[in-house]
Order: structure tokens, then sequence, then C-alpha cells
């Protein structure tokens, strides 16, 4: 069953309840925008323990995908859709299904893909039931499929800009908190072990992080107990779920960058300011994390692999010129790349109907 409520502020714009008990369905879609164009944003399918968790993080994953598509010159709105994984055994193609035919109803207003919890052949299912989808297995020359290394990409050229910009100093010459080594975080750690980074990496998943360890001489520290303001690196990337970063951890952060793939890593505005009064430089995550959502809409709209490649180096000239913002006018980083992307948003620039797409 699908409910779809247009909210009277108007902010998001739409909210959509997903429930099908037969397919074990349940979740919710949000367009936070589509003043751009459709409301593009992956599917998260995790663990809540409550349907308010989900719909609360839906929320805040929504307005970060409309600010990450205005900033990065799509003709996009965002969106987000966030699914509940199902306690017992389930059939994730069924479920998958069920979640293509709800993105169908909503006739092209919003596009998914993946995010935490999905993968290609996800997308797949949905696509039996919905055009509306991208990440899809990718064809020879033509950009789709796991979209991850686009935003390794991305991170890794910004996080050479923010440290340069922070410390003077050359990729080669810092040490690196990677947390996460899943999809996006194991292959910024490639990137930066080529580059002559020092590498500590964290996962719950042990096999992970044994093979980041093997692979790119990268020390391994325990998730159990740890606390990420003790490891003395000079940048940290956060790559794992979002909020990594409480009041409390940044007041002690060690790190003098923080630069990394996940989305929402601040727990609350508030740990901005406080990453600012201590001189730490934080390059806005959906700014530097915006190369998988390229390629995704590159896929979508049906743009060559050289506009994708062309848009994500584009981005850490992006982040030069936000930092550059910030400090003229006495903003963190955040504040400036909020402000920059409200103004694209509210100018209609990059625009795209939905009808069109
Ligand atoms: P993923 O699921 O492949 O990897 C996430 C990894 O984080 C997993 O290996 C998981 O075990 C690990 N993890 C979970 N909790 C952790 C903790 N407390 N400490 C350390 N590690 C922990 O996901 P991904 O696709 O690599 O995405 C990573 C982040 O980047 C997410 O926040 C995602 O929203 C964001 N992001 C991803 C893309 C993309 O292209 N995949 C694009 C933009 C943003």
């Amino acid at each position: 069953m699908l409910s779809i409520k247009k909210t009277l502020a108007g902010v998001p714009e739409t909210f959509v309840r997903l429930s099908d008990a037969d397919a074990q369905l349940d979740g919710v879609i949000v367009m936070h925008s589509t003043r751009l164009g459709p409301a593009a944003g992956g599917c998260r399918f995790w663990h809540y323990p409550r349907s308010s968790d989900a719909h609360a993080d839906a929320l805040r994953l929504a307005e970060g995908m409309a600010y990450k598509n205005a900033l990065a010159g799509l003709p996009l709105g965002g969106g987000k859709a966030v699914l509940k994984l199902p306690d017992g055994p389930f059939d994730r193609g069924r479920l998958m299904r069920a979640f293509g035919d709800a993105i169908k109803q909503l006739r092209g207003e919003y596009i998914t893909a993946e995010d935490v919890g999905t993968s290609v052949s996800d997308m797949a299912e949905i696509r039996k039931r919905t055009r509306h989808v991208a990440g899809l297995s990718k064809q020879d020359g033509q950009p789709g499929g796991d979209p991850s290394p686009w935003t390794a990409l991305g991170v890794f050229e910004s996080m050479k800009v923010a440290v340069n910009h922070r410390l003077g100093k050359g990729l080669n010459e810092v040490s690196v908190l990677v947390q996460g080594v899943g999809h996006v975080g194991y292959a910024l750690c490639k990137h930066l072990h080529e580059a002559g980074a020092r590498l500590v990496v964290v996962d719950p998943r042990r096999g992970l992080a044994a093979k980041a360890a093997r692979d790119f001489s990268a020390t391994v520290v325990r998730c159990r107990s740890l606390d990420i303001s003790e490891v003395q690196v000079d940048v940290f990337a956060p790559c794992a779920l979002g909020g990594a970063l409480s009041d409390d951890v940044a007041a002690r952060l060690r790190a003098k960058v923080v630069c990394g793939a996940a989305n929402n890593q601040l727990g609350s505005p508030a740990v901005a300011k406080t990453l600012a009064r201590r001189d730490i430089l934080y390059a806005p995550d959906y700014l530097v994390n915006a190369g998988g959502i390229i390629n995704v809409a590159a896929e979508y709209l049906g743009w060559s692999e050289t506009e994708v490649s062309e848009r994500v180096s584009a981005i850490p000239a992006r982040l030069e010129s936000i930092l550059e913002d910030a400090a003229k006018h006495g903003l963190s980083p955040d504040v400036a790349a909020d402000n920059r992307a409200l103004q694209i948003i509210a100018e209609g620039r990059n625009t795209l109907s939905c009808a069109a797409a």
C-alpha cells in the first residue's frame, strides 16, 4: 500500500509511506524538492529499531540529496528511500519488486539507485517494474553499475585540496583514518595507498578490514570500544553510516581534516561550529561525495562516461571555491555550501521537468 502525503509547508515536498505486508516492504520515500528536476537519491536498506527512526533518516538524507544534486550542477531534485530490513527471513527479489511498483506509481517524480544495503542486483529487480531506476549493470562504454568508484574518486581528489588547504601538505605526507571499508571506503583506500598516504582502517566486518590491511599496508583498529577521537591521524575519512561526528567527538578529534564519503557525517549543525572553532577543516560531505550521483544521473539521462569524468573532476575546484567563500564571509564550510546550494535551488538553475525525465 502506498500513502502519499504532500506536506503543507512544502518541505519536504512529499512523504510517501510504503507498506506491503505480503512482500515485507516497510519504508518511506521522501522527496525533499523537485524544483530542479525529479527527486533523485538512492535506496537505503538497513536495520532500524522503529519505523520513526527510518523516517527521520530519510528526511535528513533527502534534504542532503537536494543540496548535493544542486551543488553538483545536476538537473535533479533531491529524494531518498529508506526501507527497513525485515527481522526474519524474507524474499529479497519480491520486496524489491514491490518497491519498484511503488516508484512506478510516482510517475518519474522519484528516481532510485543504490545506497547502503542495496546493490546492482536489487536495482535489476526494481527495473522489472519501473524505468525510474539507475545503478543497473554497466553496458560497455556507458555510465552505470556500482557508483562507488566515482564517489571514491571525488572524495580522494577533494581530500588533496582539503589537506593542502589546511596542512599545506600532499597526501604522501599524511595519515588517514578510513572509517568503513565497504564499497567506497575500500576504493578510497586504494587511491590513498597509491598516493603514498599512511592508512588506518576500522570496520566491524573484520574480513574487510583485514583485506585493506593486506592490500594497502593499513593498520587496523578494532571497532569495539573504539573512540575515533583518540586515533592519532591527520585526516578522518568517515565512510560508514551517518552521524560519525558527535559534538563530543568533534571536541576531542585529533585529526585536522575531515573528508569522507558518508552522508550526514555531522550529528547536528552545532558540530560544524565545534570543528571550525578547533580549526579542523570539514569538507562538506554532500559536496565531496557527489561522484556517485553524477554517475547515476548520467546513466539515467543518457550522458557519456566522458561527461561523468569531467563533472567528477570539477568537484575539488568546487570545494576550493566553497572554502574560499567560507573564509571570506567568516562561515563554516558546511554553511557556505548550504547557502550556495539553496541559492541554486531558489534560482531554479539546471532544471529538468519530471515529465522530460
Ligand atoms: P557499504 O555498505 O558498502 O560500506 C559501509 C561500511 O561501513 C561497511 O563495510 C560497514 O561494515 C562499515 N561500518 C558500519 N558501521 C561502522 C562503524 N561504526 N565503524 C566502522 N565501519 C562501519 O556502503 P558504501 O556504499 O561504501 O557507502 C558508505 C557511505 O558513503 C554511506 O554513508 C553512503 O551513504 C555514502 N555514500 C555512498 C555513495 C556510493 O556511491 N556508494 C555515494 C555517496 C555517499
